[in-house]
């Protein structure tokens, strides 16, 4: 398991503060047959990556998750991850308990990203992805108290180094991409 700073507390306060937003005001599955959650369980290629330690808030033997540990060596990770990660899958997509979703699914469709004088900002999801997402593909406006809690759990989470040395790698990775 990869050890890192973001304490269990931590990561219970981040659920507890995004459980109060949505980043639209109505389901967004409704729209497209909530793709991102049937993916993510039936893609053998998705899955959904869980922070090192957030798996700590997790129950294992919860009947409505799927758990996967890889090492770090076999995924597209920065040096410092060393260790297993955890990968899930809902078994019952689109229903899950919802105050449980992991980071992944609650920032989604946006993504951290660093420019290279550090500061954080929060960017549309560009990595390829199996189906269409109209939030991302129609750019449909999205709700400011998402966004603004998004921007503040993010901001705290990078003071993990770990989380940093992520969202760092991807946010290079992505200028390079851009130029
Ligand atoms: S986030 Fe995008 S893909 Fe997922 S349910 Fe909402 S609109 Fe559909
Ligand atoms: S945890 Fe919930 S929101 Fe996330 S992929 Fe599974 S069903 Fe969808």
């Amino acid at each position: 398991m990869i050890k890192g700073a973001t304490r269990r507390r931590t990561y219970k306060a981040i659920y507890r503060l995004l459980d109060r937003v949505s980043p639209v005001p109505f389901d967004c599955g409704t729209i497209c047959g909530a793709a991102c959650c049937n993916a993510a369980a039936s893609d053998e290629e998705m899955g959904i990556m869980l922070l090192p330690g957030e798996e700590k808030i997790h129950d294992r033997k919860a009947d409505w998750l799927e758990w996967e540990s890889l090492s770090s060596d076999e995924y597209e990770l920065p040096g410092t991850w060393k260790g297993k990660i955890y990968f899930v899958r809902c078994k019952t997509p689109p229903h899950c308990p919802r105050k449980m979703r992991p980071i992944q699914c609650r920032s989604f469709p946006l993504l951290p990203h660093l420019s290279e004088d550090g500061e954080l900002t929060l960017v549309y999801n560009d990595y390829e992805l199996p189906y269409v997402c109209p939030m991302i593909e129609e750019e449909i406006e999205l709700d400011e108290r998402f966004i603004k809690a998004t921007t503040t759990v993010w901001k705290h989470l990078i003071r993990d180094p770990l989380i940093y040395d992520m969202v760092w790698g991807e946010s290079r990775a992505r200028e390079m991409d851009d130029e």
